[in-house]
């Protein structure tokens, strides 16, 4: 048994609140909890602002880095075309206007000569 410290009412050893006064008992009390200490707000705030640059990164990369995959094939084609005197189709000189360089599109469609 033990007793209210304020009021001296006799209290269960397990009670943590006094029934007569509402006061703590300070037996069973948790232990004040340490919070893991914040990091400041400046530190997180420029890590998340290198994770989106890496992001903004890694999505231009991958959009210069994709074109290459049909650039240099359409390309090599148009040099063994060119260089083996084949015609070159108008579909493959559009493609090459619209996916490749404008300003060599435009030279392949106005080129009239056969090759
Ligand atoms: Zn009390």
């Amino acid at each position: 048994m033990k007793y209210c410290t304020k009021c001296g009412t006799q209290l269960d050893d397990d009670a943590m609140f006094c029934s007569a006064c509402g006061a703590a008992t300070g037996a069973s009390m948790p232990p004040p909890v340490n919070m893991p200490s914040v990091q400041p707000a400046g530190e997180s705030g420029i890590k998340t602002i290198a994770k989106v640059f890496m992001l903004i990164s890694c999505i231009f990369t991958g959009i210069w880095l994709i074109p290459l995959a049909w650039m240099v094939p359409m390309t090599v084609v148009y040099w063994n075309r060119v260089k083996n005197h084949q015609p070159v189709g108008t579909g493959f000189k559009v493609c090459t206007l619209i996916f490749v360089n404008l300003i060599a599109g435009i030279l392949m469609l106005c080129d009239d000569t056969p090759n």
